[in-house]
């Protein structure tokens, strides 16, 4: 099928994108680059053989979907496109609500316009926040404790209420939990700009040697080594789970949200381990005082993806730690480095 893909350049959309070239679908990417490189989409067709479309645009930016979906005529989208770090949306919230809000309005009136029905969404375990306890089930209450996490949640609601008011419309939200990892080859990975507020990409630096030591956020939760537990999933599962969406889409109707995690809890100093185990190297580390906002736990009930999509996670904490050092090792400044 035809599969246009806001964000298509980022961490978890160029995974998808190889994904879906893969296995014979056509794809478009819509992306800014605001927070990513056009370089992974080469990348992506060094590892496929096949080239992605590529729009570099806003997907606010009307006309220029407009003219992106005229011209591709897409079968269905996924929405990866929008602003994620926690930290930066409680300093720069109207810029979240009108990037992440505004680019999904502006999404679902070019599909509607051009009479394209499905629409797979990248929504966050952050929804369900510190409201009920782990394992997490998509019928648990939500919400959210910061402006990043409000837009995930505000959309979620929002895609609801435009499923309900079109029958015609099919719609499958997809609950990340903490995606790590990198392809296999490490020609594509996660590249953040700046400081890396994320476990993993700090821990790969540490071990690329680019930052001194890891600041571990606490020892005294209540989990079984006293550092946060994680849902960790390797983000080339994750991109199967868009597949597996895409695909139950094409025979569902309605509004439907899948967790996509492991089930498993690992906590900061088991992927600590890990990465030592994968890269050889040791993660020199201190404990300091908790993050604000941070829960204790946080782990998926992946039951219903499991279920209806024929979808689990396969591969472990050691794949991902290995792969994420593949890709840090020979990419030290990420596609920087091209
Ligand atoms: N964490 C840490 N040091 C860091 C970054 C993260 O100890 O430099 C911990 C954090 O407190 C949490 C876990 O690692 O327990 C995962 O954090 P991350 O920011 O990657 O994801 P989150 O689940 O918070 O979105």
């Amino acid at each position: 099928m035809r599969v246009l893909v806001t964000g298509g350049a980022g961490y978890i959309g160029s995974h998808t994108t190889l994904a879906l070239l893969e296995a014979g679908h056509d794809v478009l990417v819509v992306d800014d680059l605001s927070n990513s490189s056009e370089e992974s989409l080469r990348r992506v067709t060094e590892l496929t053989g096949r080239t992605p479309g590529f729009v570099k645009a806003n997907v606010r930016d009307e006309a220029a979907l407009d003219a992106a979906f005229a011209g591709f005529t897409p079968d269905a989208v996924i929405h990866f496109a929008g602003w994620k770090a926690v930290g930066e949306s409680t300093q720069i919230p109207l810029t979240y609500y009108r990037e992440n809000l505004g680019s999904t309005f502006t999404l679902l009136e070019a599909m509607a316009k051009h009479g394209c029905h499905r629409i797979v969404f990248s929504s966050s375990a952050t929804v369900y926040g510190d409201m009920s306890e782990p394992p997490f089930t998509e019928d648990a209450p939500t919400g959210a404790t910061n402006p990043y996490g409000r837009t995930k949640h505000m959309i979620e609601q929002i895609l609801q209420d435009v499923a309900a008011a079109d029958p015609s419309l099919t719609v499958g939200v997809l609950r990340y939990f903490n995606p790590i990892g990198a392809h296999e080859s490490g020609r594509i990975g996660e590249d953040p700009k700046g400081i890396p507020n994320n476990l993993l990409p700090f821990v790969a630096q540490v071990a690329a040697g680019r930052r001194e030591k890891l600041m571990i956020f606490g020892d005294d939760y209540p989990t079984p080594d006293g550092t946060g537990t994680r849902d960790y999933i390797h983000v080339v599962d994750l991109a199967a789970g868009h597949l597996a969406a895409l695909g139950k889409l094409a025979e569902a109707s309605g509004y439907h949200v899948w967790n996509l995690g492991t089930g498993n809890p690992t906590s900061v100093l088991d992927i600590v381990k890990a990465f030592e185990k994968a890269s050889g190297i040791t993660i020199p580390y201190q404990i300091v005082a908790r993050r604000p906002g941070d829960v204790a736990s946080s782990y998926a009930d992946p039951t219903k993806a499991n279920a209806e999509l024929g979808w689990s996670a396969r591969l472990t904490i050691d794949d991902a730690c290995a792969d994420a050092y593949r890709w840090q090792s020979s990419n030290p400044n990420g596609f920087a480095d091209a």
